[in-house]
């Protein structure tokens, strides 16, 4: 039998171990820290799953990742997937608006147009809060969008890659020349410039949950600074999260600290202020990481005849994850992925 050694345990070394645990590859997971530690990119409890990208490629790559979270939500038997929507909305001059409708129409992915009152009522859902709209705001409905629950998922990954024989170990590896077997696969996020040579900035992001029983959409505010936000995260949850996609203060992934600070909230705050009419209470708030490239695109490649690596997928990777673990299973194999153009 043939062995891998996967570097990291977030969500992308998670899939790549589930994915090469069930094609028969033996597989050992190596991970600094224990699953669900909030200290790289994959912890907390949503992210935004979609297909609308304002690159068209994305989209491509969507359409086949999507199916794959259902597939991993079943054979986990664990409600991961939240299909509420997405609402991508701002004013009609927006950075991203024009070039993402071009791509879902061309590549035939369901969505709709809406403005005024229509945008009013995506938004509200059956939620308890407004979106302030303007004449000049328009927005795209993507009923094939919603919300991963984030740390399930990635515990799901290496729950089904553990059942398919896959060992998971603790210890923070130094070289990928010590790692045994026949294959490596490197998935380490914020600390992957130490094994590959990537241009890649390290920031850290914050989150927000203010109160609020909202059961509407994810909706994305096409903007510079790019807020997002979720509907309550369950049944009885009265928060909701709120975050800015624009980067943070570049930082240190080694450093421990990890604590809010002080403005930390202030975007979601003006946000609640500028769009919901509501003066925002702050229930709770949490600090993760991007690890990000100069053009925001993934880097997915070969580093040498036994190494492959994914990681560097700022800010937007978490809903590739299962696809990308896919794709360097393949790799691992010896084939290229097919990237849907
Ligand atoms: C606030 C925030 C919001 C986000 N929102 C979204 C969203 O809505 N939608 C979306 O698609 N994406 C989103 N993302 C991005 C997404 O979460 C990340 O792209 C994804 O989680 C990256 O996963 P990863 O496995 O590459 O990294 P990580 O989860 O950081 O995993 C890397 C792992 O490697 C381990 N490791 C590193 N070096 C070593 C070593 N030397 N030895 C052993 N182990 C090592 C680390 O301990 C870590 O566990 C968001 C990210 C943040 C921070």
């Amino acid at each position: 039998m043939k062995r891998v050694s996967v570097v990291g345990a977030g969500i992308m070394g998670a899939c790549a171990a589930w994915r090469l645990a069930e094609r028969g590859w033996r597989v050992t997971v190596w991970d600094q820290f224990e699953p669900g530690h909030r200290r790289g990119s994959s912890h907390g409890r949503s992210r935004i799953v979609r297909k609308a990208y304002s690159d068209p490629r994305y989209t491509a790559i969507m359409r086949q990742g999507y199916p794959m979270w259902h597939d991993l939500q079943s054979r986990s038997g664990i409600e991961l997937l939240h299909e509420c929507g997405l609402l991508y909305f701002g004013d009609r001059s927006g950075p991203n608006l024009a070039t993402m409708a071009d791509g879902l129409k061309d590549l035939g992915v369901d969505h709709a147009f809406v403005e005024g009152t229509a945008l009013k009522a995506c938004f509200h859902g059956e939620g308890d809060l407004e979106l302030e709209v303007s004449p000049s705001d328009i927005g795209i409905w993507q009923p094939e969008a919603g919300w991963v629950h984030a740390e399930r998922a990635t515990r799901a990954a290496l729950d089904l890659a553990t059942a398919a024989g896959a060992e998971i170990r603790r210890g923070r590896v130094e070289a990928l020349a010590d790692l045994d077997g026949d294959a490596v696969v490197a998935c380490a996020g914020p600390w992957i410039a130490r094994f590959v040579d990537l241009p890649v900035t390290v920031t850290r992001q914050s989150f927000t949950y203010i109160e609020a029983r909202h059961r509407g959409p994810v909706w994305i505010e096409d903007s510079p600074l790019s807020l997002y936000g979720f509907p309550v995260e369950s049944e009885d949850c009265t928060s909701i999260k709120l975050a800015a996609h624009c980067p943070g203060p570049p930082f240190e992934a080694d450093c421990e600290e990890r604590e809010p600070a002080r403005g930390d909230a202030d975007l979601a705050i003006d946000f609640a202020r500028r769009r919901l009419g509501i003066a925002a209470r702050v229930v709770e708030e949490g600090v993760c990481l991007y690890t990000t490239t100069p053009d925001e695109h993934f880097r997915i490649g070969r580093l040498d005849d036994r190494t492959v690596y994914a990681s560097p997928c700022s800010g937007h990777g978490f809903k590739f994850g299962p696809w990308i673990g896919w794709a360097l299973a393949e790799m691992v194999e010896g084939h290229a992925p097919a990237i849907p153009s």
